[in-house]
């Protein structure tokens, strides 16, 4: 047991050649401990004659909450001068990088902290700035720092990537018009990890993030994942022209849901004259319809098809429908050669001019992305861990109440989803 004071204090706030100079506990709300380092011999670094105190300035810091109470430590910083009048060093201070680093308004082990409280733990930044007692920006501006040094000065946290994907994500609506700020994910497919995100659904910023990976990096990549959007797909083109394409099966159905959706909106809209309402039959067949055939009881579909019968007269939604439930079905097959014939048939069947509008829309692009559709059969890379990381985005993203600017997303992102190497966050260094 400790019982000398100096050593005492020195325990109590767990630093090491510290003086507590004074203690204030102000309206029992914040804590505020006054420290200076205890160096008492300090030479002059241009001549080593022994420094003079010139004066001290204070900083006042942001701590970890000290018994459960916001904290903040006033360091003494001494300046320092050379007495001796011949020598060309003017004065000093002393530095001590546990007082936090430049501009940084927290200390260096507060920054650690809540850097992994948000970017491990997913928690927020009003909650954290709250907890030490401080405003949303301070919390915010370090977690920047200090998050982006663990991320982006670690040149091992991005390996060899064999199936690599690029996904849209909206990550705000902005303004008054709700503006939609769109960002695109880099995701290493096979592992379920977030590479990195870059700004817009355009094809430029990823293909200068691959670029700068590197030949040898792009090589090794076998299979490249992606929606049906061409400027994805001419990324591929030309940044990994070997690999192997392949339509994200969750885009495919989720085309195949838009079409049926949009057909049943204009047939209402042709019948009624108006969009669907409460009790319109079309309205009602909604939920039904973009449910999986064999998920409907039996009774959901004696009921879809009763609304069926009693909304669309011509069947134009039924034959919808029924395309949206083929492409479903094309992910049953397992076999990679038939899964090419089974899209090409579907794809030719659909064009049929009887059907309504939007199923051949649907077997047009069939037709433009068979070769991709079909190459999930062969390359099986599951869709599964892209869309694990979606769900790891949309939780920060709800724990944030949407990002508006893109950097914060980025890192909060990258923090969360994009395994970062959280045993280097004792030895970075904030930028
Ligand atoms: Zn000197």
């Amino acid at each position: 047991m400790e019982t000398d004071p100096t050593r005492m204090c020195e325990m109590l706030v767990d630093l090491l050649d510290v003086n507590v100079l004074g203690v204030e506990s102000r309206h029992r709300e914040f804590v505020t401990v006054h420290f200076e380092c205890r160096r008492v011999v300090v030479g002059c670094p241009e001549c080593g004659v022994l420094a003079q105190v010139k004066d001290r300035r204070r900083i006042e810091l942001v701590d970890l909450p000290m018994n459960g109470r916001p904290t903040r430590v006033v360091w003494h910083i001494r300046r320092f001068f050379c007495p001796d009048e011949l020598c060309p060093t003017g004065s000093w201070s002393e530095v001590d990088t546990r007082s936090g680093f430049a501009r940084l308004l927290i200390t260096d082990r507060a920054g650690r902290w809540l850097t992994r409280q948000i970017g491990e733990n997913g928690r927020s930044v009003q909650e954290i700035a709250n907890e030490l007692g401080c405003d949303w920006h301070t919390v915010n501006d370090t977690l920047l720092r200090y998050g982006e040094a663990l991320v982006d000065d670690d040149p091992t946290r991005v390996g060899l990537v064999e199936a690599l994907g690029l996904d849209e994500v909206l990550f705000v609506r902005e303004g008054e018009y709700h503006r939609q700020c769109f960002s695109t994910q880099i995701v290493d497919v096979e592992c379920g990890q977030l590479l990195d995100v870059v700004p817009g659904r355009s094809g430029a910023a990823p293909t200068q993030w691959l670029l700068a990976q590197g030949e040898q990096w792009l090589a090794h990549v076998r299979y490249a994942t992606l929606d049906l959007s061409g400027p994805y797909r001419s990324v591929f083109n030309k940044t990994v022209p070997r690999a192997t394409q392949v339509a994200d099966p969750f885009h495919v159905i989720k085309l195949a849901n838009l079409k049926l959706d949009e057909c049943r909106r204009r047939v209402q809209n042709e019948l009624f004259g108006h969009r669907g309402r409460k009790h319109d039959p079309l309205y009602r067949t909604r939920l039904l319809l973009t449910k999986a055939d064999e998920r409907l009881s039996d009774n959901g579909r004696e009921k879809l098809m009763g609304l069926l019968n009693a909304g669309d007269p011509k069947g134009e939604v039924l034959a919808t429908w029924r395309a949206k439930e083929l492409v479903r079905g094309l992910y049953d097959h397992h076999d990679p050669d038939l899964a090419l014939e089974f899209v090409q048939r579907l794809g030719n069947d659909l064009q049929e001019s009887e059907l309504p509008e939007e199923a051949r829309s649907l077997g047009r692009t069939l037709l433009r992305w068979k070769n991709q559709i079909a190459a999930w059969h062969e390359a099986h890379v599951s869709n599964g861990p892209t869309e694990a990381v979606n769900n790891l985005i949309k939780r920060v993203k709800r724990v944030a109440f949407g990002f508006r600017s893109f950097r914060n997303y980025r890192i909060r992102a990258l923090l969360y989803a994009g395994k970062p190497n959280w045993s280097l966050l004792a030895d970075i260094t904030p930028r």
